[in-house]
């Protein structure tokens, strides 16, 4: 994944110091590996949760050289982002209409994210309605509808400050009316007053919850790769308000970082669904552990 140049580039020169001119597994290479860790943003839980089973796993397999440690970190971590019954493509409703809610902080790339996943369905010859649900931020609903002009999807929209449930009511009625197969839910994210953005998404979600059967399919919760550690605290607050289905993380070629992914799938124990490499329409791919690992460790 080119998005990933940054954070491959690091990491693999990081790994290839670490092993360069090492003959034995010691106590000062699990240290300096931990620091790479922490540095490449896996978090210190589970960058301790790692190094502990890789040294289980030396022990067990009685590996002394140290070039054997790589593919076994891979391994490891390959093992830490595939959790067996979750998956980590969107979830489509196969015989009706696909409702995606999608919550996160203002900044984090949430609209932008929408756009790219509408471009996507719609090349895929889907029908797409995108509901403008962030009627508190301004700009937010000209923004959705500049990507609603760009990728050819319509926008359904109020007036700002509306009621954003009676947004998404209108967007379900509009998406059922025009038999769409996917409603892409836009969401406020202002932070300056929680305890009631939690309660107007609770709110957006009963009525998807009622006037769609087994909807919301997706709650998808948009994180910035960049936000380090700052991520899993968002993550928490949204996930007391609604059950997060999956990550949307964002701008991750914009860090060098990419271990966050690690630390979010593995903390949260949410599947990273969808990265953000980008700002263009293109730059959304679904995540995918194998290109990941190569890219950390090519
Ligand atoms: P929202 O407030 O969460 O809806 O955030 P926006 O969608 O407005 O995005 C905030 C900024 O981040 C915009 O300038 C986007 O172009 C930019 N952005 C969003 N996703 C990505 C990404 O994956 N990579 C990069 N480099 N920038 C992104």
């Amino acid at each position: 994944i080119s998005g990933l140049s940054k954070t491959s580039h690091s990491f693999v020169g990081a790994m290839n110091n670490l092993f360069t001119g090492r003959t034995k597994i010691d106590e000062d290479l699990y240290e300096e590996l931990e620091d790479i860790l922490i540095g490449a943003d896996v978090g210190v839980n589970t960058t301790l949760e790692l190094v502990e089973r890789l040294r289980d796993e030396v022990k067990e397999r009685k590996i002394k050289d140290p070039s054997e440690l790589q593919p076994l970190l891979s391994e490891i971590i390959g093992d830490m982002l595939t959790n067996e019954d979750e998956s980590h493509h969107i979830q489509l409703n196969e015989d009706g209409l696909t409702v995606i809610l999608f919550v996160g902080v203002n900044g984090v790339g949430k609209t932008t994210s929408i756009g790219k996943l509408a471009h996507r369905y719609k090349s895929e010859g889907k029908k797409v309605v995108m509901a403008a649900g962030d009627t508190f931020r301004a700009g937010a609903i000209e923004q959705l509808q500049v990507w609603g002009e760009r990728v050819g999807v319509d926008v359904i929209r109020q007036s700002s400050g509306s009621d954003p449930a009676a947004v998404i009511y209108d967007g379900i009625q509009a998406a059922k009316s025009r038999q769409a197969d996917i409603l892409l839910c836009d969401t406020a994210g202002r932070l300056q007053n929680k305890v009631n953005l939690m309660e107007e998404l609770k709110k957006v979600n009963r009525v998807i919850q009622r006037e769609v059967p087994d909807g919301p399919h997706e709650i998808l919760l948009a994180l910035d790769a960049t936000a380090g550690q700052n991520a899993l605290v968002q993550a928490k607050q949204f996930g007391e308000a609604v059950n997060v289905s999956g990550i949307v993380l964002t701008k991750l070629d914009g860090t060098a970082k990419g271990g966050i992914v690690i630390a979010i799938s593995h903390e949260l124990n949410i599947p990273v669904k969808l990265v953000g490499l980008g700002e263009k329409a293109d730059d959304l791919q679904t995540f995918d552990t194998d290109q990941f690992l190569h890219a950390l460790f090519k």
